[in-house]
């Protein structure tokens, strides 16, 4: 088998699948990306657009054990499991509190300090709208006792975040609209963040101009080796071929890869967001992490503040849960002052690709012309470009970058 294919589909218009379109095309493979729905269709759309390596770590976190699990069954909770006859969500589950060990977390954690050296790099060399620099990247408390589990956790990751403590007054005078409930302050440095509707429709448009295509309203069924080749086989009964083919279709990813052998359950961990328009909109990203909510700048004050949080493992497919929308309104509201929540817009729900052991799955599957990319849950925007580059060079090379070894699908 010839080792740098000429034609490659990708199944998934997200940040994965077009980074890896992109990458692909630097290679010199002639790209068509296949999307059911529209570009930036899936979680890729509303979330929080933060690239943000002090704060990409693993989702399976001791600390979820703590919560509880009769915490989680609570529609209001931050993590929210709804009591489902579901075989494949509670075998998910089971993997999941597995990894919530700080042993298994911290081995998690080395794989993400390596992925978090590289990512922005990454971005750089990707043609989306431009990154913006989080000056400042705050993060906001209403007691000593829940900023310190942040700092333990920076120095669990490792120890090499550069942030700073503040006190009330300085978190004020950085950020006004924060309301006297926020005690305690940390601003965090170097992070950067994007508002993703944008970035992506421009990252779209970038690989289009390199002569890709990109194939809208095109739901992938099925996926084939045919020995020579790839076929793809399309609800509407169309079939395309190419030489390889990347499975980038986020929380959906299972039941295309399940074949290829990919056992891995990918879980939608589903994040609410919606967009408020408050008297002055913070110049960069705000964070509550007792409160799991993160509020991130869109652009000027008429584009408004994303507000986005909650963790809720249920089908992709389920509609919006109006409760899970109060519930951010009702953790955030207290931490901001003037802020009319009646009035929000763009209410979205959208589901991370989660994994049991909170890695990203990322390369070859049993069939060496078929490849998968997703599975990065609450970072896949971070991890988006640096996916699609080290795909990229596997799929051309033959050769797996070291990185992608801890993201093995067939793990
Ligand atoms: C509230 C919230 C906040 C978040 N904040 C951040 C953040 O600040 N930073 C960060 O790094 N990450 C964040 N994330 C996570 C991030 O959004 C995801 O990890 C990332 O978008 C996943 O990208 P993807 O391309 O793998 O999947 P998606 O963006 O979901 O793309 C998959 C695409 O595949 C298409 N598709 C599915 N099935 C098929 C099929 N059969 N045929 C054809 N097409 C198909 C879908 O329509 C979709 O467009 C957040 C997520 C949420 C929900």
């Amino acid at each position: 088998m010839s080792q740098h294919p000429d034609q490659v589909i990708v199944v998934g218009a997200g940040i994965v699948g077009l980074s890896t379109a992109w990458f692909l095309q630097q290679r010199g493979v002639e790209v068509t990306v296949v999307e059911r729905d529209a570009v930036a269709a899936g979680s890729s759309w509303g979330n929080a657009g933060w690239l943000a390596p002090a704060l990409t770590m693993p989702l399976p976190d001791p600390a979820i054990l703590s919560t509880g699990v009769r915490a989680a069954l609570s529609p209001s909770s931050p993590v929210y499991v709804p009591f489902a006859v579901d075989p494949r969500l509670w075998r998910f589950l089971a993997g999941f509190l597995r990894h919530c060990t700080p042993r298994r977390w911290r081995s998690a954690m080395s794989v993400f300090n390596e992925a978090n050296a590289q990512a922005l790099a990454a971005y750089d060399e990707v043609p989306g709208a431009p990154t913006k620099s989080a000056e400042p990247f705050l993060a906001a408390f209403d007691s000593a006792q829940d900023r310190q589990v942040l700092v333990d956790e920076f120095a669990h990751a490792g120890g090499t975040v550069d942030y700073e403590l503040l006190d009330a007054d300085a978190v004020h005078r950085l950020e006004p609209l924060l309301s006297r409930e926020v005690t305690h302050g940390m601003r965090i440095h170097d992070q950067r963040f994007i508002n993703p509707g944008d970035y992506i429709g421009a990252l779209a448009d970038a690989v289009i101009a390199a002569g890709g295509s990109i194939r809208t309203g095109a739901d992938v069924q099925r996926i084939l080796d045919t020995g020579n080749g790839a076929e793809v086989r399309l609800a509407s009964g169309e079939s395309l071929r190419a030489d390889r083919v990347v499975i980038a279709n986020g929380a959906w990813m299972s039941d295309l890869a399940r074949s290829f052998g990919v056992k891995a359950v990918v879980q939608a961990g589903r994040g609410y967001s919606f967009t408020v328009r408050p008297w002055r909109v913070p110049s960069g990203p705000v964070y509550f992490p007792a409160q799991r909510v993160a509020c991130t700048p869109l652009g000027d004050a008429a584009a408004g503040l994303r507000v986005a949080g909650m963790m809720e493992f249920r089908s992709p497919d389920a509609p919006l849960d109006p409760r899970r929308i109060d519930a951010i309104v009702a953790a955030a509201g207290r931490m901001f002052e003037g802020v009319d929540w009646s009035s929000r817009t763009d209410e979205w729900v959208g589901s991370r690709p989660c994994t049991a052991d909170g890695l990203p799955l990322v390369g070859a599957t049993s069939s060496p012309r078929v490849f998968v990319a997703g599975g990065h849950g609450m970072w896949g925007v971070a991890l988006g470009p640096l996916t699609g580059r080290l795909l990229a060079e596997q799929i051309t090379t033959g050769v797996a970058p070291g990185l992608l070894r801890a993201f093995d699908p067939l793990r």
